[in-house]
């Protein structure tokens, strides 16, 4: 066990991390953030930063002697200079890592383990697309398989034609047929590093330009039908990976079952209600499991919530937020309110 007054490593600078420090120092842990930009929302409310590239495998191994533990905010932290980083105090562990970064092996990885994504091909050129399209048909998604969030670094193709005259990257894409969905929904798990495993409850998720713009409790009732076999596909890959943390499956529900869209290997934005609206957030069980420490009840314990993203302008609503007694208002103290970004988020209680 990690007692509290021990120092737990945060790679990534982002809004998650500010609120996996603000849990961990409630149950009286010091948090180290690493992260590569200089204006870290999340170094603000931690007692270290640590300001450094990604690859500076001397920072890291620095970083590493002075924590605890090491976790992640941020799942595109490049794998091959976390070799210097002791495995032992990694969690989760770096393969998750590995599969979460790349849209094709986290869909081969599922797949493997019984789990069903969008009819998908991989796609390193302009043969391999008509090729993709000709098999799977259009319309579609063209995504590339590393590094995209939040919509970038896709494109919608309605027709064979449309994919002609795209400057694409010459390899490194993968195209999946567009799924005709009821509801979009996620499943998100805490496992213990004894192997314990609690879900909190699945939101339903509405995504916006490619954006989770809401997610919603109780689930419309398509979702709650499928959450049972969503469930255990997210345990599988728990499992598989013998993960130790938050874990969230992202799927989308349709006529013929849970269809898995991707994976993210740490707390997630549709996981944002639980900070008031579940008995333990997915922060502090983050936290807890990382540390070796009981997990918390996952319980809800409101009969409806509803998070709302705060992104670019609608920031400007906040006071609004305010003067409601049933909304909670986080803001991540990001300076630049830039269209398409994540400036805070709302959760509403009913
Ligand atoms: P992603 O970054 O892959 O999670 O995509 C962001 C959002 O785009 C998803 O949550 C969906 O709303 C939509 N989307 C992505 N892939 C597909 C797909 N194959 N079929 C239908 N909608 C999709």
């Amino acid at each position: 066990m990690i007692l509290p007054g021990s120092t737990i490593g945060i790679l990534g600078g982002g809004q998650l991390g500010r609120m996996l420090a603000m849990a961990a120092a409630q149950l009286g842990y010091r948090c180290h953030i690493y992260a590569p930009e200089s204006d870290s929302i999340a170094a603000e409310v931690s007692a270290r930063f640590t300001c450094a590239a990604w690859h500076d495998e001397a920072a890291l191994s620095d970083f590493a002697r002075e924590c605890d533990a090491v976790t992640y905010e941020f799942e595109n932290v490049p794998v091959a200079p976390l070799a210097v980083i002791p495995a032992t105090l990694l969690a989760p562990g770096t393969r998750a890592l590995e599969v979460a970064q790349d849209r094709l092996s986290e869909k081969r990885f599922v797949e493997n383990l019984g789990g069903r994504p969008a009819p998908y091909a991989p796609v390193d050129g302009g043969d391999d697309l008509r090729a993709a399209i000709e098999r799977i048909g259009a319309p579609g998604i063209l995504k590339t398989r590393r590094e995209g969030y939040d919509g970038k670094g896709q494109w919608r193709l309605a027709s064979a034609h449309e994919a002609e005259g795209l400057a694409l990257p010459g390899e490194g894409l993968v195209y999946e047929g567009l799924v005709r969905f009821e509801a979009e929904f996620s499943v998100i798990l805490v496992r213990a590093r004894d192997g314990e495993v609690r879900f909190w409850d699945s939101p339903g998720n509405v995504h916006e330009g490619g954006i989770l713009a809401r997610s919603t409790l109780p689930a419309p009732d398509e979702v709650t039908a499928q959450v049972a076999e969503a469930r255990k596909l997210a345990q599988a890959v728990a499992e598989a990976l013998g993960y130790v943390g938050v874990l969230t499956l992202e799927f989308f529900a349709t006529t013929e079952g849970p269809v898995f869209n991707e994976m993210a290997p740490r707390v997630h934005n549709s996981g944002h209600w639980t900070i008031e609206g579940a008995l333990t957030s997915q922060f502090e069980n983050h936290i807890r499991a990382v540390c070796g420490l009981p997990l918390g009840d996952t319980a809800t314990l409101f009969p409806a919530i509803e998070m709302t993203n705060l992104i670019g302008d609608a920031a400007q609503e906040a006071a609004d937020v305010l003067a409601d007694p049933h909304a909670h208002l986080h803001f991540y103290g990001k300076s630049d309110a830039r269209k398409g970004r994540k400036m805070g988020h709302v959760t509403r209680l009913g």
